[in-house]
């Protein structure tokens, strides 16, 4: 057990990675049907899953807080309008008035990554902007509610927060005329970072630990303590928090299990129709009394039953 522990602290991000995005070009890069970039993805949240269970960073994550149902709705929506995205860019491509500037003559791993880099300043400047406007932040406040880390957290999203988010983090690629073979393994390579950076595994990244946005990084932007948790705003790297002076190696304390959340909402709604509803009854900084009151009355949050469909 000891060796599949060591292989997990180190090997997970790499395999993660490395590994699962390995996968999924080789798929569009051979020409294999794109519904095996599905299975690449259910692999990814698979082993993401596995690995919590061999090298957990804490415990108590491992369990459920009452959240699986939402975060189930929460996964499969965001991947349906992932998946949308994707193909509206062929519409968007035909409505700009301008044949784009798109390298498709360069190698598809260079555009891939071309792709992540603009990805990374793009989403990573929304997610700033996303704590400092009140109105962005009602809506990005429910990926912040999640009271603990694991595998699926990542794709807590509230759908309106996903539409601006991947509208402006990838226009600029979708204005540029990204082809939709680039836009898929950048999608993925998006969906396998979320997973990786709320993953409850304590692995490793030896030198790359202050490069990538991702383990005790990502953890720290998720506590409670008030505005401690406004640093390490990247998506794949942290040069851009850098730039913004937000980065934060080190938490000013330990992060215990029960750290997470946001500090103004400790009794965050647990369904996903609650969590929907969410960004239009929340006052940023007034607490949640008046909130809660206002939430439907038919989702109370110890029912963690509730599906868009009730
Ligand atoms: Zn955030």
């Amino acid at each position: 057990m000891r060796s599949v522990k060591v292989a997990t602290r180190y090997l997970y991000a790499p395999m993660m990675l490395l590994g699962m995005n390995g996968a999924g070009y080789y798929i569009v890069a051979t020409g294999l049907s794109y519904a095996w970039l599905l299975l690449v993805l259910v692999a990814a949240i698979g082993t993401a899953f596995a690995a919590e269970r061999v090298l957990p960073t804490h415990d108590e994550w491992n369990h459920s807080h009452g959240d699986d149902t939402a975060n189930f709705w929460h996964a499969a929506v965001y991947e349906t309008s992932a998946m949308s995205g994707v193909v509206l860019l062929p519409l968007i491509a035909w409505l700009v008035p301008w044949d784009g500037i798109w390298p498709h003559g360069w190698p598809l791993v260079i555009q891939v990554l071309l792709a992540i880099v603009v990805a990374d300043f793009a989403f990573t400047m929304v997610h700033y902007w996303s704590h400092k406007l009140p109105l962005l932040w009602r809506l990005h406040a429910v990926h912040h509610g999640v009271p603990r880390m694991y595998g699926f957290n990542g794709l807590v999203r509230h759908p309106l927060h996903q539409s601006i988010d991947m509208f402006i983090g990838t226009l600029p690629l979708a204005l540029a005329g990204m082809p939709a073979d680039v836009a898929l393994l950048l999608g993925l390579a998006i969906s396998i970072q979320l997973i990786v950076q709320h993953s409850n595994v304590d692995y490793e990244l030896g030198p790359f630990r202050n490069a990538m946005s991702i383990g005790r990084l990502h953890h720290l932007h998720h506590v409670n303590w008030g505005k401690e948790g406004d640093c390490n705003f990247g998506l794949f790297t942290t040069v851009w928090d850098h730039m913004l002076g937000t980065f934060q190696a080190e938490p000013s304390r330990e992060i215990k299990a029960t750290d997470l959340g946001v500090d103004d909402v400790p009794e965050f709604p647990k369904s996903y129709w609650q969590q929907l509803v969410f960004p239009f009854v929340y006052e940023p900084g007034k607490g949640v009394k008046s909130a809660q009151a206002k939430l439907p009355p038919s989702s109370a949050p110890s029912n963690n039953h509730l599906h868009p469909a009730e």
